[in-house]
């Protein structure tokens, strides 16, 4: 989502004749995009705003939008004195505003729904995934997250809208359609005839685009897993066989303090549909260890739920407490050292299910995405279908076509290693 707002704004500012500097001190506008979601990521969109304001000219326009800026509000601007402008993940389009007014100080951070999308000029270029917002916001309340506080409760674009933004995209250059949303699969718009649409009526409308070959949808709440989107798997071959569908924890109990579903056996029967409708699914998940009240009995059931899905490319953090949320002053916090313990353990399960998923592909042939070229130039970057990084050596002739059947020569936890089969 960040990286869709970020190419919103770059095309606000291009739209006003700016164009990006290639140093934050020959800037004449520098904007944070922020993330909430750990008080890490905050923490650093501060200390980056002390690094710049040393360095930036003293008359650029410096702010911050997204999270962070909806999280701190007003008292961004007591903690850096010389911000010029916040703005909220669903204002971020006002900052055209402090443009036309520069002395001023300009804070917004408003809930207004699905405005921005109207006010955002059209993407006329696209790179090869196009990401596209089609709801936003979450009205789960899982306890430990700051999403609905700060992205405020979902709300799902029109179908028209979003499929003229796919449209737009493909036009524009884009070969992979990623769906996006907060819990995307919640995905629900009622039309005014009464009629709901759901993501696999998306889904199905832009496979239908010859220009399109790869779909995939994220983020995925598991119990939205619908049996109409289960069944996209079986039906649209240019549905990536991956998906990021996370669980948080293998302990009932934590769950339920979490406030997710807590019933392991109804997420294994998900998972286990998903794979009867496309056998070579791939499962990712996010995971927070030392979570309030945490044991190490509720630990192990974690790290079995891990190896029992053996899900790959997962993420894991350790809890951080966020402020608006219930688990921020739930009692029996883990102490630091404890988190990091676990954070260790299941980061070295993780790995491995990893690395053996990768070894797995050794040999074999897929399709897959071109990315971009790798820092030193010589390689390129691909992404099969599990969006597995594979890097294969660029061509005397500097072939680099953005699809590509790649066979896999070699593997480990990170990446693979691929040559072009023709
Ligand atoms: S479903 Fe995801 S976005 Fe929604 S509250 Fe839970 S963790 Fe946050």
């Amino acid at each position: 989502m960040n990286v869709y707002d970020g190419q919103r704004l770059a095309a606000l500012l291009e739209k006003r004749g700016m164009a990006p500097a290639t140093d934050v001190a020959d800037a004449d506008v520098i904007l944070l995009n922020t993330c909430a979601v750990r008080a890490k990521a905050t923490d650093k969109v501060y200390s980056a705003l002390g690094r710049i304001r040393r360095v930036k000219k003293p008359d650029a326009l410096m702010g911050i939008v997204g999270c962070v800026a909806r999280e701190s509000g007003g008292d961004a601007f007591r903690r850096v004195p010389d911000l010029n402008f916040v703005l909220g993940p669903q204002s971020y389009h006002k900052i055209i505003d402090i443009l036309d007014n520069p002395d001023t100080k300009l804070l917004n951070i408003d809930m207004g729904g699905l405005e921005k999308f109207d006010a955002l000029p059209p993407m006329t270029k696209s790179p090869l995934v196009a990401y596209i917002p089609v709801q936003e916001g979450c009205n789960h309340c899982c306890t430990y997250c700051i999403v609905p506080y700060t992205r405020g409760r979902e709300i799902s674009r029109a179908p028209i809208d979003v499929m003229r933004d796919v449209k737009t995209a493909v036009d524009g250059g884009a070969i992979e359609i990623c769906f996006l949303g907060q819990n995307v699969n919640g995905y629900n718009y009622i039309d005014e005839n009464g009629v709901t649409h759901r993501l696999s009526e998306l889904i199905r409308e832009t496979a239908k685009i010859d220009a399109v070959k790869r779909i995939r949808f994220t983020s995925s709440y598991p119990t939205e897993m619908t049996d109409d989107l289960i069944d996209m798997f079986r039906l649209e071959p240019k549905l990536l066989p991956f998906l990021n569908m996370p669980i948080q924890s293998g302990s009932p109990d934590v769950l339920t303090r979490m406030n997710r579903p807590s019933d392991a056996n109804q997420y294994i029967d998900i998972v286990t549909r998903l794979r009867a409708a496309r056998p070579d699914i791939q499962i990712s998940s996010d995971f927070i260890v030392g979570f309030p009240g945490e044991t190490d009995t509720d630990f192990d059931q974690t790290m079995a739920i891990a190896k029992h899905i053996g899900y790959i490319n997962s993420y894991c953090f350790k809890y951080s407490p966020r402020p608006h949320t219930a688990a921020a002053t739930m009692p029996n916090q883990i102490p630091d050292q404890i988190k990091a313990v676990r954070l260790a353990k299941l980061d070295g399960l993780l790995n491995e299910i990893q690395r053996t998923f990768n070894e797995s592909c050794r040999d074999k042939i897929f399709d897959c995405l071109f990315e971009g070229p790798d820092k030193t130039g010589r390689h390129l970057v691909y992404r099969t279908p599990f969006m597995q990084q594979t890097i294969v050596v660029r061509e005397q002739n500097g072939h680099t076509p953005p699809m590509a059947r790649i066979r896999i020569t070699d593997a480990n936890k990170a990446s693979l290693r691929g040559e072009f089969v023709d």
